[in-house]
């Protein structure tokens, strides 16, 4: 730290990502990426033409890959914001709709990022805990003074909080903006973009990043209420205009046209998911129900650490959060069938091993 950083920012702990090795060294399962490339359609879009406009600014509307959002979900293009991938737009949706008096509340075990920005605001953030059984229970949302932000599915669990609960959190919130983050909803969930017709504190985020296989372009999108998107663009473009640049606006357009490759992809994903986790099991793994890209699983007869660190020294890397409650997990993207192969190998060698990295 220099001495010029300003004393609200001197205690602020910020957001850790996972590993990313830049050699491919290893079988990268820690991130949540697809382990399929982008669709034909878009490697054709990024092509000379493109590149050679880049000495202009991009359209800071992306009108055209609104629109082409906006058909896809049944919606109007005014319901929809785009930005640098949904982190962006969590950052934005926390400056915008909370403040000293209006904090925000989420599950306790959830995406890691959100507790950042509650601390990036000076915002206070009420974490409340899972079931047991990590379930969400509605009922701890329900008529709250605070902003609301869900995964839905969850992460790192996987699990899927059924729609009239997310319906019941949004009706008894009227006067907050209730955040549900569909970052994995493609997977096998089932989207709550529907409610945004009925409902104006609701604002669905979702991310080109995980489904569309374009995490290193950097696009997300929220569908909301027109009201709530224009407070959205209102702190964009009091930040940054031009966040989404010409070359990932192509792509995202070139994407969205070509929706059934992706959507294949992901029918692909839950296919392996299913498989994965059927097979963990087999060899005495407790595997949550996920309907996302990834498993968060754990062994009684090797700890999440040593599982974690074991399977790097063998070239698989995993996900591991050490967080108190659930520090015996791990969580596994779900890759390719050939990728958790050797994933399932992998493990079985270190639990003949006697489980110890
Ligand atoms: C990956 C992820 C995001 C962020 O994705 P971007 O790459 O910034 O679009 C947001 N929320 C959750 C729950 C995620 O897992």
């Amino acid at each position: 730290m220099s001495r010029f950083l300003s004393a609200r920012f001197a205690g602020l702990e910020a957001y850790t990502p996972g590993e990313q090795p830049q050699d491919m060294q290893y079988v990268k399962l820690n991130t949540n990426e697809s382990p399929y490339p982008p669709s034909p359609e878009v490697f054709a879009r990024i092509n000379g033409d493109e590149i050679g406009k880049l000495q202009l600014y991009p359209d800071p509307e992306g009108k055209i890959l609104r629109q082409k959002l906006a058909d896809l979900y049944g919606v109007m293009a005014e319901n929809i914001f785009l930005s640098n991938g949904s982190d962006d737009i969590l950052n934005f949706a926390f400056m915008a709709f909370c403040d000293e008096t209006h904090g925000a509340m989420f599950p306790e075990i959830s995406y890691g990022f959100y507790s950042v920005y509650a601390d990036l605001y000076g915002v206070q953030a009420k974490q409340v805990p899972l079931q047991a059984d990590f379930t969400i229970s509605a009922a701890d949302y329900c008529k709250n003074e605070a902003m609301v932000v869900i995964a839905n599915p969850n992460a790192p669990t996987g699990l899927e909080l059924p729609q009239n609960d997310i319906e019941k959190i949004i009706q008894s919130n009227p006067n907050h903006v209730v955040i549900i983050d569909e970052a994995y909803i493609d997977f096998g969930g089932t989207s709550c973009v529907d409610l945004i017709h009925k409902y104006d504190n609701l604002l669905v985020v979702q991310t080109f990043s995980k489904s569309r296989s374009m995490a290193g372009a950097r696009l997300g999108f929220a569908i909301a209420s027109k009201g709530i998107i224009e407070d959205l663009n209102k702190i964009k473009y009091s930040t940054n205009p031009y966040n989404i640049n010409r070359i990932t606006l192509a792509a995202g357009e070139a994407a969205v046209d070509s929706n059934d490759y992706y959507m294949e992809n992901c029918k692909k994903i839950a296919a392996t998911r299913e498989r994965t986790t059927k097979e963990l099991r087999e060899i005495g793994f407790m595997v949550l129900d996920s309907v996302a890209n990834f498993i968060f699983a754990k062994s009684d007869a090797i700890s999440g650490a040593d599982l974690y660190a074991g399977l790097k020294k063998k070239g698989v890397l995993v996900r591991y959060f050490g967080k108190e409650k659930i520090k015996d997990f791990v969580r596994i993207t779900i890759g390719t069938d050939e990728q958790m192969d050797v994933l399932l190998e992998k493990t079985k060698e270190l639990l003949a091993e006697g489980g110890k990295a």
